[in-house]
């Protein structure tokens, strides 16, 4: 049906695509080959009042228990980055770590704070990700993206964004890829930086069972992890979904956790810490509902 805007796959599992690893189904998943076939692919859909929904690699997100009746888009082949002396493009399906990577490989330094991050540039451009003191807005210079069967670039002075939240969060605009200036630096120094950041996070992550990383962002001045976790809610669960031992902000799937599991503990956890603190802790995971 869409097979000439890329590899589509009917009645596609979404396991592989959110990394708490809730099943999941879509009618159909595509892939679009390139940037031009995108544009072609989503302007059908529209013609054709298909539903359509992006995701990245889904490890910030917590998908419907209920298969969607629609398209899922990955752009998972949209992955080229191309470096020019400082300048970097990169497309928005490409993994933020291998950027990261290929960057430091170029002895450009300015996103090694944000090695091991998972997902794609397209998912880290809509929330802001960041770490270790860092966003991938520091060094941006601009956002390419599809909006209205068009292709804008969009200035960052135009963008507004703030910590893990950016106005692409409120629209439909479809990222396809951006522009970075970063600085020259030290291939050795910034691979040991990132092999240091990776140690960090091994000890203080759950990495060995399912997640979608941090579920709540920290209030002002305070840590998600340390109210949930003065609280004694380590190892509280529903059903396959428990509060992860080692860091409290992270939910974990321990077999066959439902996306309802999930949600009913982030509303368990929002009230306890309401009632005991007075703080409204605001999700860093995106709630996915099919319209
Ligand atoms: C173990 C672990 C550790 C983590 N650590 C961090 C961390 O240190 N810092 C941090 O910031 N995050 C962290 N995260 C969260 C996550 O990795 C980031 O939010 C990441 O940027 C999400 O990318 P994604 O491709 O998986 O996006 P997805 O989860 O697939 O999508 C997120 C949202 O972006 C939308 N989206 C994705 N791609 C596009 C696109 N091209 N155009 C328009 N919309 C799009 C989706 O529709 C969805 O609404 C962690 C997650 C895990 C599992």
């Amino acid at each position: 049906m869409y097979e000439e805007y890329g590899e589509v796959i009917k009645n596609a599992s979404l396991q592989n695509y959110n990394t708490y690893r809730i099943l999941t189904y879509t009618k159909y998943l595509i892939k679009p080959f390139n940037i031009n076939d995108l544009k072609e692919l989503v302007n059908k859909l529209n013609i054709d009042k298909v539903k359509y929904y992006v995701l990245g690699k889904g490890s910030n997100v917590i998908l419907p228990d209920e298969s969607f009746d629609g398209v899922i888009i990955s752009l998972e082949n949209i992955n080229k980055v191309e470096i020019n002396n400082n300048l970097v493009y990169a497309e928005a399906g490409v993994i933020l770590n291998k950027l990261v990577i290929d960057t430091i490989n170029n002895n450009l330094q300015g996103l090694e704070n944000l090695a091991n991050i998972p997902g794609t540039l397209g998912g880290a451009l809509k929330g802001n990700a960041g770490a270790n003191g860092s966003e991938i807005y520091d060094y941006l210079k601009d956002v390419m993206v599809l909006r209205n069967n068009e292709i804008l670039t969009i200035n960052k002075e135009d963008i507004e964004y703030s910590y893990r939240h950016t106005m692409f969060k409120n629209n439909n605009d479809i990222i396809i890829g951006c522009h970075l200036q970063l600085n020259e630096g030290n291939k050795e120094e910034l691979l040991e930086k990132v092999r240091e950041n990776k140690e960090k996070r091994k000890n203080s992550q759950p990495l060995n069972l399912p997640n979608a990383g941090s579920v709540f962002k920290n209030p002002l001045n305070n840590s998600a992890g340390k109210l949930i976790d003065e609280l004694g809610l380590k190892g509280f669960n529903i059903n396959d979904a428990y509060i992860s031992n080692i860091h409290a902000n992270f939910i974990v799937n321990k077999g066959n956790c439902k996306s309802k599991d999930i949600k009913e503990l982030i509303a368990y956890i929002k009230d306890k810490v309401y009632n005991k603190y007075k703080i409204n802790l605001e999700l860093e995971q995106v709630i996915i509902e099919w319209e």
